[in-house]
């Protein structure tokens, strides 16, 4: 699917672009809904997709929600986006081959480990009880950044099942009101990452579903990216993670 030889190349237009109207109120935010209810909508997020996943012309399935203008979002009208593409993202193909080369270093997954380490450590997490686990992570780019990680080990997303949704939901609500409590409604990008398309996935990493390990990322936008992370891929964060978490645990 991509077109063009040589120095140049473009992708096909090809792809899926789904809008999820999350609540008919205007001015609820995900976390500010009934723990029913955002069962249901993570129930959505699962159900679309398993059904994009079934089509092998899209690689990889990116589930993620703009919350508020500077954090780029078009609709204010509370919703979470569904993109496909043809293609692996450069982001999603850097955690895939550090998650593998952390594995061929020792035979473990890298998130179950830091599963583990966080854990033991403690001062990073927000929330640790349940099937999930919510912290700030060790090298935390934003501030308050929070990752939340199923303890039971799986590479897809698709692949959660109905038990799991609840701890799901049940998560998400508990760490959206944490970070609106701290930070005062703040705006935040959340992404989903998960293993792509087994298509894609069989000649490169075809041991995929031993080494990667599918999360949730919630990024508030309190700070801008400017020159020196343009220039560097470095990003400067004025809070430790350690107090980020102690406020979001503490809250
Ligand atoms: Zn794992
Ligand atoms: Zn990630």
């Amino acid at each position: 699917v991509i077109r063009g030889t040589g120095l140049f190349q473009a992708l096909d237009g090809i792809g899926v672009h789904e809008v999820i109207i999350e609540s008919p109120a205007h001015d609820r935010d995900l976390g500010d809904l009934s723990l029913d209810h955002v069962r249901e909508v993570v129930g959505v997020y699962r159900d679309r997709a398993r059904s994009i996943a079934a089509e092998p012309q899209y690689r990889y399935v990116q589930i993620f929600k703009n919350k508020g203008p500077e954090a780029g979002a078009t609709l204010s009208h509370p919703h979470t986006q569904i993109l496909a593409t043809p293609i692996v993202p450069k982001r999603v193909r850097e955690e895939v081959e550090s998650g593998e080369r952390s594995w061929r270093a020792d035979g473990r997954c890298l998130y179950c480990r830091i599963i583990g380490e966080e854990e033991t450590a403690a001062e990073r997490v927000v929330r640790g009880s349940g099937p999930f686990m919510a912290f700030v992570p060790f090298a935390a780019r934003f501030p308050f950044e929070t990752h939340i990680y199923p303890k039971r080990h799986a590479p897809s997303f698709a692949g959660i099942d109905d038990r799991e949704l609840d701890g799901l939901a049940e998560i998400l609500r508990d760490v959206l009101g944490r970070l609106k409590t701290v930070l005062s409604d703040p705006p935040y990008n959340l992404v989903v990452h998960q293993a792509p398309h087994p298509d894609s996935t069989r000649v490169e990493w075809p041991e995929i579903e031993s080494f990667y390990h599918w999360h949730i990322e919630i990024l508030p936008v309190l700070t801008k990216i400017a020159g020196f992370e343009w220039g560097t891929g470095f990003h400067i964060n004025p809070i430790s993670p350690e107090l980020a978490a102690r406020f979001l645990r503490e809250a």
